[in-house]
């Protein structure tokens, strides 16, 4: 069964800061330009065409919640030019919807709240119907998704099934202690979704985001209670995808301490690796 899948990716130990330093970052050039909104609103929404795309890759980033995966996509997102594709921020968009949710998303943002996984089949129709994300033409950066070995198989039979190869599968990891403080420290623009922590990366005003002047929030499920059972639950259930993804040979660990730059230019540097490996 393993031997069919297009993935192309061996496992990579972890370059260091200071050796990424060194590496050219060659497929980096900043286009800014991907709105999602096929992503966000579903098959109705029209993202606007993406020109040129230096090197279209696939990826998906794993790790627990609050090693920075939002951060860091959308990093990638910039220098790639690839669509940051996060089931969370589809869950929270539709939670700040003004039209009425169905009865399956009013579901599904109860068990957000309280910091619990939404039931497979909910999470699986939502990317399914969205399944033409994954054809974009500037690539795309899984975030949040997949969080089960259900989720994974599933995505995985679909992509085999379009011939969409995954270039990489990234492991954010950071100790437990850390994750804590920086979830409890994050804020979140309501209007772009831009992410920020009070005192590793303020915005410029206080409160204030500083790509669009939305208004800087606390997430609902990043209050104490809800952290607790998020990183149970990522434990439970998340966590057996990095054996799933190693066996796949797709798996690239990133160590996620640091400033998101330097996270960054780990990632970029993995990257490199695998582009020129
Ligand atoms: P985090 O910062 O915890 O990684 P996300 O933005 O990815 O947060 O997701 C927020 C919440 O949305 C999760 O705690 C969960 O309730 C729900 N959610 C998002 N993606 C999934 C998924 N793939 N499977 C189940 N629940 C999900």
């Amino acid at each position: 069964m393993r031997a069919r899948l297009p993935y192309r990716l061996q496992e990579r130990h972890f370059v260091s800061w200071k050796q990424s330093q060194h590496l050219k970052m060659e497929f980096v050039k900043p286009p800014d330009r991907s709105n999602r909104a096929a992503w966000l609103e579903g098959p109705s929404g029209r993202c606007t065409p993406q020109p040129g795309v230096v090197r279209r890759l696939r990826l998906i980033l794993l790790g627990a919640p609050g090693v920075g995966k939002g951060t860091q996509a959308d990093l990638l997102r910039k220098h790639l030019g690839a669509c940051h594709l996060s089931t969370g921020d589809v869950f929270r968009a539709a939670a700040h919807s003004i039209c009425e949710p169905s009865p399956a998303m009013a579901a599904a943002l109860d068990f957000m709240r309280r910091g619990e996984l939404v039931p497979d089949t909910t999470v699986w129709e939502m990317v399914r119907e969205r399944s033409q994300c994954l054809h974009c033409r500037g690539g795309f950066i899984l975030d949040g998704f997949p969080r089960t070995l259900m989720q994974a198989e599933s995505l995985k039979k679909l992509m085999e099934d379009e011939h969409i190869v995954l270039d990489a599968v990234i492991n954010y990891e950071l100790p437990l202690a850390e994750i804590v403080e920086r979830l409890s420290g994050r804020r979140t623009c309501e209007q772009c979704k831009a992410v920020y922590h009070i005192t590793r990366q303020p915005s410029r005003d206080p409160g204030g985001c500083d790509r669009c002047g939305g208004k800087l929030l606390q997430r609902d499920d990043d209050c104490p209670e809800s952290v607790k059972v998020r990183l149970e639950t990522y434990e439970r259930s998340t966590a057996p995808l990095i054996q799933f993804y190693r066996d796949l040979s797709v798996l690239l660990p990133v160590a996620a301490t640091g400033s998101p730059e330097e996270i960054f230019a780990r990632t970029a540097a993995s990257l490199e690796a695998i582009l020129h490996g």
